[in-house]
């Protein structure tokens, strides 16, 4: 790391207002400091409009809303609590997934009134944030943040948003001939969904997977899409040896944080956010930060990735009996993401197993326009 000197009187740059820049920009504004957020588009969220997410709620005791909260962020946003859910496997038997406290809040992304993007682009700006929009940083001269969103794709979600007359829920399943080693979801709030394949290989068969869990959804709970759109998009997956680029912290999924089990990456970059502001104010050391309080658990969530793609379609069935019988589901989740002897043993294996930006041998990225390949294109040509 680069010593930089802080001067209170210069703002501090931060690329990038999704979660991870925002939260930045939030905690360095709360302690006074001047801050000018460069936005590459012309509203915030531009790569999700309008998709439905989950913001989990295992990881810790302490509700993910109440965290915010305690972290200074706002929680002015639809948020839907969610406890109960069904999961089918890929012989389509039904496990219920049961609650009692919510497992995550489901949440809109996006440039719309009640988003999370929103919520957070208002409080920022009421604490004197200047967002530029249309604005793509490609230099920092001073103290600043990178906050950028994904330099590569470990992972894909692709399928439609859509208007529907279907209750609220959520409902899962996992079969690797809808989502190949991911799983394939389907989530409905306030008379609008979204329905994915989560697929972690055969990103070149990308239409087929989509057409496949649309019809399992069709079949198994009536699925019913209103003017459906395509949407996707890519996560990468990655723990840095630093999380600096020269002496600017990287933050969210610039710096690869992201649950690797599943793609749960908002928290993530919540928390780093706030982490490098931290860094910022009180002259610590960014690394020291994030490698305390989220290694761990990333560490914890490769092992458990590389787990999950050992058990094929046989498997899942057994997994997902097992897991969603045990009495308190997010406890048990919480302690499945906390590191333990057995997943330490593990760690070299998994780490072998997994790499960031892994050649899938099923996508040569020749003729292909899969997410992976578009988004891949997009980042070299930045
Ligand atoms: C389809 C899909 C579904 C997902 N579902 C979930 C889920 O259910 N739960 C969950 O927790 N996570 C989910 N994720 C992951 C989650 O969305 C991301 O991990 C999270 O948005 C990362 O936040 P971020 O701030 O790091 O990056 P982003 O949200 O990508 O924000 C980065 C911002 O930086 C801007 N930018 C880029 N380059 C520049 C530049 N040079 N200058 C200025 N601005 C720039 C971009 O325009 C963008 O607005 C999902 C991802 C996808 C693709």
């Amino acid at each position: 790391m680069t010593e930089t000197k802080i001067n209170q009187e210069t703002p501090v740059e931060i690329a990038g207002a999704g979660p991870a820049g925002l939260a930045a920009a939030i905690t360095l504004a709360h302690a006074g400091r001047q801050v000018i957020v460069h936005e590459a588009h012309k509203r915030v969220g531009h790569r999700f409009g309008g998709d439905f997410q989950g913001l989990e709620n295992w990881t810790t005791q302490n509700d993910v809303l109440n965290e915010f909260k305690a972290l200074g962020l706002t929680t002015d946003f639809t948020a839907m609590p969610g406890c109960n859910g069904t999961a089918f496997d890929s012989a389509r038997k039904s496990y219920e997934i049961k609650s009692d406290e919510p497992l995550f809040y489901l949440i809109e992304r996006g440039p719309g009134p009640d988003t999370l993007d929103s919520a957070l682009l208002k409080q920022a700006q009421s604490l004197g944030v200047e967002v530029r929009f249309n604005s793509r940083l490609r230099q920092m001269a001073g103290e600043g943040i990178l906050a950028a969103g994904p330099r590569a794709a470990d992972a894909i979600a692709v399928g439609y948003h859509f208007e529907t007359d279907m209750t609220d829920g959520y409902w899962v399943i996992c079969d690797d001939d809808l989502a190949p080693q991911g799983y394939a979801y389907l989530l409905v709030m306030k008379g609008r969904g979204t329905v994915k394949s989560c697929m972690f290989s055969s990103f070149k068969q990308e239409k087929c997977y989509v057409q496949r869990t649309v019809e399992a959804f069709q079949e198994l709970v009536g699925l019913e899409m209103k003017n459906p759109r395509p949407h996707g998009g890519s996560g990468n997956f990655r723990i840095p040896r630093s999380a600096y680029s020269g002496p600017h912290p990287l933050v969210g999924e610039q710096a690869g944080f992201q649950d690797t089990l599943w793609g749960f990456g908002m928290r993530l970059a919540i928390s780093s956010g706030v982490l490098a502001a931290r860094s910022l104010l009180n002259d610590e050391n960014y690394d020291m930060l994030w490698q305390h309080e989220l290694r761990p658990q990333m560490e914890t969530s490769i092992v458990n990735r590389s787990l999950f793609s050992l058990l094929g379609n046989r498997g899942y069935g057994w997994f997902l009996g097992n897991q969603l019988a045990r009495p308190d589901l997010r406890a048990s989740l919480r302690r499945q993401y906390q590191p333990s002897l057995i997943k330490r043993l593990l760690g070299p294996w998994a780490r072998h197993r997994y790499s960031s930006r892994r050649k899938d041998i099923t996508c040569d990225h020749i003729d292909c326009y899969c997410v992976w390949c578009r988004e891949e294109c997009c980042v070299h040509e930045q």
